[in-house]
């Protein structure tokens, strides 16, 4: 099993021929989790899709695998591709149950559980007021069963809305995507204009490696050998017994990857206990427009870095660049200057990170014929 992550845009509110607006899966051992849903997001991944069939035999990203869209936040060029790529699947007859999460504000929840119409201070860029607006534009035919759910992050508060009706009711707690045993979606408070949430998948811990060189040295026969692999001690010939756990390493950690959306830097809630293995970041700015990053609540390259070291992550990814950024290797320059501890890699449209279960991380970097691994080098 791992988290194998393919970024689908990286560019901030305006896309460049070179970079779609936001837009990333992460496929782990229950399925993938699609965060964010930019302008022409179903074209790109039906894209990914057909060259991971070329250049990556044996591996899919099949759309009735993906069990949750979950969006960051409301602002357009994350969630605009959403609705005609959720038309598409239903007119590709899609059966599977399919969650719609993110965060709203407590003033939008209230009302709605309340049966009341949404104050007029809530945002166009509210999901709610923007659902409500989808469900008007045919979300509400959709056929195959669909969860849409909004949250109060901060409170931990989750309701479920009917799109026939825009009724709500109020949950016990936020659902995970159907069928989700070795891996758990979890929302991680951010700061931004609009309510705002990270998305992380946590692929639970696993049995530790199979010692298979002290199985030889014990020399175990192939039948006495699985049985040890499958948990079960078994007796040698003198009868002493043979204990399977003598052929198990610990219990290897939880790996995850946090993707943050749009956030200003270092947001309140990421403490080291979160410590996700992978953190993908925004970076709109440079140094140099610092003010400007904190007069709209996004993130320079450099602040990127006090969020990783915040949260506890051991890699970081830069994504999110404004367009004024022609070469994202300014950003990662200006990361590592800054990084401690924390290894940093520059994202570009079509790569892929793959955590292994042992916490390892492979940067595969889109070269038109195929991925190209490109070496991550430890920071100081
Ligand atoms: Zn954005």
């Amino acid at each position: 099993m791992t988290l194998d992550v393919h970024v689908l845009g990286t560019a901030s509110a305006r896309p460049t021929p070179e970079r779609a607006v936001s837009g990333s899966l992460v496929k782990g051992p229950d399925g993938i989790a699609v965060v964010d849903c930019g302008e022409g997001f179903q074209t790109r991944y039906a894209l990914q899709r057909r060259r991971l069939k070329r250049h990556s035999v044996g591996e899919t990203l099949k759309p009735s695998a993906v069990d949750v869209l979950a969006f960051t936040h409301g602002h357009l060029d994350h969630t605009w591709g959403a609705l005609p790529w959720l038309q598409s699947m239903d007119l590709e007859n899609r059966q599977q149950p399919l969650l719609v999460i993110g965060p709203t504000s407590a003033e939008a929840m209230d009302a709605l559980l309340n049966d009341e119409p949404l104050p007029e201070g809530i945002p166009p860029a509210d999901l709610t007021r923007q659902w409500m607006a989808w469900y008007e534009l045919g979300g509400d035919m959709i056929q195959f069963p669909i969860r849409w759910v909004l949250g109060d992050v901060n409170a931990d508060r989750w309701m479920e809305i009917n799109p026939d009706t825009g009724a709500a009711a109020l949950l016990d707690g936020m659902p995970q995507p159907s069928g989700w045993n070795n891996s758990t979606l979890r929302p991680v408070p951010t700061e931004h204009s609009v309510p705002s949430c990270g998305w992380m998948v946590q692929q639970h811990a696993m049995a530790g490696k199979f010692d298979r060189a002290r199985a030889e040295e014990m020399q175990l026969t192939t039948k006495q050998r699985a049985m040890v692999a499958r948990g079960e001690n078994i007796t040698d010939v003198n009868g002493e017994t043979i204990a399977a756990s003598w052929f198990r390493g610990g219990e290897r950690a939880a790996v995850s990857v946090l993707i943050s959306g749009d956030t200003a830097a270092t947001p309140e809630a990421w403490e080291a206990s979160i410590a996700p293995t992978l953190l993908i970041h925004e970076a709109t700015y440079l140094q140099q427009q610092q003010e400007k990053a904190e007069e709209h609540m996004h993130s320079t390259a450099t602040g990127a870095v006090t969020s990783a070291h915040a949260v506890g992550a051991t890699y970081l990814a830069l994504t999110h660049y404004s367009n004024r950024i022609k070469d994202a290797s300014m950003s990662v320059g200006e990361a590592k200057a800054a990084a401690e501890g924390v290894a940093v890699v520059a994202l570009n449209d079509n790569d892929r990170l793959v955590v292994d279960d042992d916490g390892g991380l492979t940067h595969l970097v889109w070269e038109r014929e195929g991925w190209a691994p490109k070496s991550i080098p430890p920071n100081r």
